[in-house]
């Protein structure tokens, strides 16, 4: 196919970091990424950070004032657009905030907060309403995996979101199995592909095909830079959603370095 996507390296903070530990953060991923730059080349993976709401503004003057080559988006965002909605962060909040992406159905707020498909659709819909991409986390726990494969949860979860949508929407799919989150134990890059090349044929399917040859598919689940290389070789795997190793500038700048360990 030939199809060729901006490889996407993202780092969810979860709820780690105050706003002063997010600038010391992202102000030593700057230089990281910089210095990297200038013995290795130019990357070409874009690099983007989800910090918790608290530390947006701080993360944007940053960015901004430094002029970093770095992109940030929030963890989560409200299903409406404004009102009484006591502690909810409007999609229109994020994008005054530069933001670019935003996280949706991670399987955090799926498990403890209950979010439903349907849910997950609402909210992807508020994000691309108020032009952020969102990046939707899709991914089979243990028992499902048991039960029913690896793919079947996933492309269910995908399908759902994907069949409220019209257009050529961008979106970002995040594939994370979640026995793998967290865990030390990241699925094999040969098992995430396995599971990426079925999530696009499911966009393929509702979407079509300039949809599903747009749209980055990252692989989740305990990744470092130990492993990043083997996962960025597979043809439908475009990234990575990093959590714990994302907390360290230099272990998430060697990450976002994966082609040095590819050797392209
Ligand atoms: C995540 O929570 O999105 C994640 C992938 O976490 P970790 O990298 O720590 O497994």
């Amino acid at each position: 196919m030939g199809v060729s996507r901006i490889p996407l390296i993202a780092g969810n903070w979860k709820m780690n970091l105050d706003h002063l530990q997010a600038i010391a953060t992202v102000q030593k991923l700057g230089w990281t990424l910089q210095e990297g730059r200038h013995s290795h080349g130019a990357d070409g993976a874009e690099v983007v950070v989800f910090p918790p709401f608290t530390d947006l503004r701080s993360v944007q003057t940053l960015v901004s004032a430094d002029k970093l080559d770095i992109r940030y988006g929030a963890q989560d965002l409200s299903a409406h657009d404004s009102g009484a909605y006591t502690g909810e962060i409007s999609g229109a909040f994020l994008k005054a905030l530069e933001c670019r992406y935003v996280l949706v159905g991670h399987s955090e707020r799926r498990e403890y907060h209950g979010e439903s498909d349907e849910v997950c659709a609402q909210k992807v819909a508020a994000a691309l309403r108020h032009g952020l991409v969102p990046v939707l986390c899709v991914g089979e726990t243990a028992e499902d995996l048991e039960a029913h494969g690896a793919a079947a949860v996933p492309v269910s979860q995908l399908r759902a979101v994907l069949q409220t949508l019209t257009g050529e929407p961008e979106l970002v799919v995040a594939y994370e199995p979640v026995w793998a989150i967290g865990s030390g134990q990241a699925a094999t890059s040969e098992q995430a592909q396995t599971v990426a090349a079925a999530l696009r044929a499911t966009i393929r399917e509702v979407l079509g095909d300039a949809v599903a040859d747009a749209t980055r598919i990252l692989y989740g689940g305990s990744v470092k830079s130990g492993n990043i290389a083997g996962f960025m070789r597979e043809p439908d795997l475009d990234g990575a959603l990093v959590g714990g190793a994302s907390l360290d500038a230099t272990e998430f700048a060697a990450i976002a370095r994966f082609q040095k360990h590819v050797g392209v």
